[in-house]
């Protein structure tokens, strides 16, 4: 594998002679999921990210491949059965990061067995031959031997079933890998300041700005293709100032606790909460997600912060039915994540709802905009989308091939107990690059698994920047274990400083920056040791 050379991308970028087919704005699972497509088509295909890919909504999921459950309860029989059958292609295409999960839905009431096995039942028979498993009734000793730690009182029994869970940022850089292997350019810190027009008013290019540079380029496209989450309504008021919002955004959070809390391999589902919400506790790599929460806000950003309000609903939450009550103290980071849910219809002659599951909407001057949707859907929304950017940019058609496409790293055999199975068909490589430094093979924190090389790896094969790259979306230490990842910082800074060149100054606000953002993945300041 040769490793990514920026500036040789750059150079290439800039040298303005590549005649772009089209340009993608936004590295997140849409963005990412339309650059394999195009690319993998055979188009030429350029994606352009902000910051870092996943830097958005995509690295705060709560990390499940899944149909969706409450969808099912909704009715919404279309966009579950579209869901199952794109977490079966998952599993087979990101083999390495896909897992199949078992849930258990404990009952407190007499009538939630059957209730729940019927439904979960009708759920399996829509995945058809891509099923992971048929749902099962069990006593209530087989949930209490399932979940060790589920409060035990008036707890008649319990629903088994499968569904699948992953590395959402890890994925994502994978798809950026494999994006790069079909022929695309891909390239993070790199912001859409302004769309260009033709003299009809029709979009044919962006001007881009290169965020570690300051330097601007301008370039020119066939088809461009607005896939920034709840960032849409920005892009698209540069093509029409007035324009009405597309987006309301609505902030989904998490808490990471030990996985005392909840020891074992099964998942917790509680289908209806007190104020009719679903939420999960599923074991992540080796500590325990539980969330999430949905409250409609006004603002976005990319560091969105979790409201008190709803850490404490988390919280309350995760005491009723856990025997062990989380504390504050207990939580090892919190997250949030901003939903990009499609506001209602715009009203356009050109808007076109291609799904219920996600919109895609062409406007007049031919910018193209994919919104909504969920992980799970992520190829699929690739494929409508560059089916719409073939017909509004005339390329000739090519059939799409991402059904069957192995994404970089893809491979069924993984040991999970070594926690460098992430890397799937890369891991032995990453081995072997261990044994070109002594110090490589150290680990960066006592707590945690990770170990020197894969900052290395980072740098060289996976597009990472900085420190906040690596300890976030390379290695999910910040959202594994905060305190821990503001400990690791100095040596993560130091690894990258030695590989990019860089001086004890950007080391320093490496280390300050990224530890200051960190603090907001607390509940309590933390003063690391000196
Ligand atoms: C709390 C929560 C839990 C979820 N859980 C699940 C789950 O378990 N399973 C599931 O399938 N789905 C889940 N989802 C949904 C899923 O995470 C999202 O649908 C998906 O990540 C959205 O991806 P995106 O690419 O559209 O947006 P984003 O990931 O936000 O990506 C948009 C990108 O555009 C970039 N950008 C913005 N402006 C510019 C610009 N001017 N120039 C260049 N780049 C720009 C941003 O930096 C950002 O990286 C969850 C969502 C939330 C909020």
């Amino acid at each position: 594998m040769n490793a990514i050379k920026r500036e040789d991308i750059v150079a290439h970028l800039a040298d303005g002679k590549k005649a772009w087919d089209v340009v993608i704005i936004g590295g997140g699972a849409t963005g990412l999921g339309a650059a394999v497509d195009a690319a993998s088509r055979g188009y030429q295909t350029l994606l352009l990210e902000q910051a870092d890919f996943a830097k958005g909504t995509s690295s705060r999921s709560t990390k499940l491949v899944h149909g969706g459950v409450r969808y099912l309860a909704q009715g919404d029989i279309g966009l579950v059965r579209e869901a199952l059958y794109e977490r079966g292609l998952l599993l087979k295409n990101a083999a390495h990061l896909v897992k199949n999960e078992s849930f258990v839905i404990p009952n407190y009431e007499w009538w939630g067995g059957a209730f729940y096995t019927i439904g979960l039942t009708m759920y399996d028979l829509l995945a058809g031959k891509l099923g992971f498993g048929r749902a099962k009734h069990i006593s209530k000793d087989k949930v209490i031997s399932k979940l060790g730690t589920i409060q035990p009182k008036n707890l008649y029994g319990g629903v088994v079933y499968h569904d699948g869970q992953f590395d959402d940022a890890r994925l994502a850089v994978n798809l950026a890998q494999t994006a790069l292997e079909q022929g695309a350019t891909v390239l993070n810190y790199f912001k859409v300041v302004n769309l260009t027009k033709a003299a009809d008013g029709k979009i044919n290019g962006v001007v881009v700005c290169d965020a570690e540079t300051g330097e601007s380029y301008t370039i020119k496209s066939k088809v461009v293709i607005n896939a920034t989450g709840v960032f849409v309504d920005e892009i698209l008021k540069m093509d029409k100032p007035e324009v009405r919002p597309m987006v309301r955004p609505s902030q989904g959070v998490h808490i990471v606790l030990d996985r005392s809390f909840m020891p074992g391999e099964d998942a917790l589902m509680i289908p209806k909460t007190d104020d009719g919400r679903v939420l999960f506790a599923v074991p992540w790599h080796d500590k325990l997600v539980v969330g999430t929460t949905d409250t409609p806000i006004d603002e976005h950003s990319l560091e969105p912060s979790a409201l008190e309000t709803e850490i404490d609903f988390i919280m309350r939450t995760a005491a009723k039915y856990l025997v062990k009550a989380p504390t504050r103290k207990d939580v090892l980071s919190v997250f949030a994540g901003l939903r990009p849910l499609a506001a209602p219809e715009s009203g356009s002659s050109k808007t076109k709802e291609i799904s219920r599951s996600h919109k895609l909407i062409v406007s007049d001057s031919n910018l193209v905009t994919i919104t909504g949707g969920k992980w799970t859907t992520y190829r699929r929304m690739g494929e409508d989308t560059i089916d719409k950017a073939i017909e509004i940019g005339g390329l000739s058609p090519i059939p799409n091939k991402t059904k069957t496409l192995r994404i970089h790293g893809s491979k069924t055999d993984v040991n999970r107990e070594d926690h460098l199975y992430v890397y799937g068909s890369d891991q032995e490589a990453l081995s072997a690059l261990a044994k070109e430094n002594p110090g490589w093979s150290k680990k960066l924190h006592p707590r945690m698994p990770y170990t020197q090389v894969e900052v290395i790896w980072g740098i060289r094969y996976e597009f990472a920047r900085s420190v906040e790259d690596i300890l976030a979306r390379r290695v999910r230490a910040l959202f594994l274990d905060a305190r821990a990842a503001i400990d690791m910082a100095p040596i993560v800074a130091k690894l990258i400083a030695a590989e990019l060149n860089k001086d004890d100054v950007w080391q320093q606000q490496q280390v300050n920056s990224f530890s200051q953002m960190a603090q907001t993945y607390l509940l309590e300041p933390y003063l690391p040791k000196a």
